[in-house]
């Protein structure tokens, strides 16, 4: 059996275009954190190790992969036992669970159990029609109760992931504490999620978007904006191959098995971070038509890089030139 496994240990999803540190005031870092690598640029130091403190937070509050996160404790409960959540991760998964029935279920959170029976970031696995089957049922409707911050997992099994939503929700409480320290200037990258704060020294952030079939770095498509969240979902980062079949890392929730249409990338442009995020995986799964009539219908503009080219929503001005 041949497998490959590339690790998105460098995310490429998009390629900023002129972030040279000219001003040294100008600071930037790098960690890996939320399985991705992320890197802020911005010129205020203490701004950028408050923002990394704060993604580290985030990361122990709701990554799967923690067993003392809270969405762990959601996960590891004996099925339809209420878990007490903080306002905070009730809040989020509230919202996910708002996607769901906004994008007529392509995006869910509760693919976790497809997710892992696939095993992309690991081994790699193609399961048999049954496997899918017992695990697609676990795809199913979780129980949020406002009043007294509980999720539970009706079915045994189940199992809750925010990896499609987390590093959204990152790129917005970034924003936050950019501004709450006055940055006026600022890039960061979240695995793909970029948040852009400000101009670039007087002109907008251009964000060339990766050609997905072409080598690392090869651009598409450029847009260019201010104070906007730009976040990419591929198929490209996060496969494994077997049998001369490539697999990825998103789940048509219908079927378990990746989408089965013609788009290769979506880029969603957007103020709101963590609803990008979420359509971005969204509108990858729902296919080029459904997604731009999901992006009109939430207000953000889209690029859809298919194999039958490039489309977009209206009011996106996307060019092909590094100007
Ligand atoms: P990335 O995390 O690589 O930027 P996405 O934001 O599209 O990509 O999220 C993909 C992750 O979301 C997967 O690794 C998986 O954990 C989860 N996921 C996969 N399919 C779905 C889906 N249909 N709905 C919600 N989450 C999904
Ligand atoms: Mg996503």
């Amino acid at each position: 059996m041949k497998k490959k496994i590339i690790a998105a240990v460098v995310c490429a999803a998009v390629v900023i275009c002129g972030v040279a540190l000219v001003n040294k005031k100008e600071y930037s870092r790098t960690e890996y954190m939320l399985n991705t690598v992320i890197t802020i640029t911005a010129n205020d130091k203490d701004a950028v190790a408050e923002c990394f403190n704060e993604i580290r937070r985030i990361e122990n509050l709701l990554s799967a992969y923690l067993p003392n996160s809270e969405v762990s404790a959601i996960n590891s409960a004996p099925y339809g036992t209420p878990v007490k959540v903080s306002e905070e991760t009730f809040a989020l998964i509230k919202k996910a669970e708002e996607y769901r029935v906004l994008t007529d279920g392509a995006f869910d959170i509760t693919i976790k159990p497809v997710a892992d029976l696939w095993d992309v970031s690991g081994e790699g696995y193609v399961p048999t029609d049954d496997e899918l089957n017992e695990k697609l049922s676990l795809v199913a409707p979780i129980i949020l109760d406002e009043e007294n911050l509980t999720v539970t997992l009706p079915i045994d099994g189940m199992a809750i992931d925010l990896g499609g939503i987390a590093k959204g929700y990152a790129g917005d409480r970034i924003r936050e504490i950019l501004a709450s320290h006055g940055v006026k200037s600022a890039i960061a990258d979240l695995g793909g999620n970029i948040v852009t704060v400000g101009k670039n020294r007087n002109k907008p952030w251009k964000i060339g978007i990766q050609d997905p079939s072409a080598p690392r770095g090869t651009v598409c498509a450029y847009i260019d904006i201010e104070d906007k969240f730009v976040v990419t979902s591929g198929g490209y980062e996060r496969y494994f191959e077997k049998d001369g079949q490539t697999y990825h890392h998103i789940f048509d929730p219908t079927t378990g098995r990746n989408p089965e249409n013609n788009v290769l990338s979506v880029t969603v442009v957007s103020d709101d971070c963590t609803l990008a995020d979420a359509l971005s995986t969204a509108c990858f799964v729902a296919g080029k038509d459904k997604a731009l009539e999901l992006a009109e219908k939430c207000g953000v503009e889209i690029v859809v890089c298919t194999t039958d080219g490039i489309f977009s929503t209206n009011n996106i001005n996307i060019h092909t030139e590094e100007k």
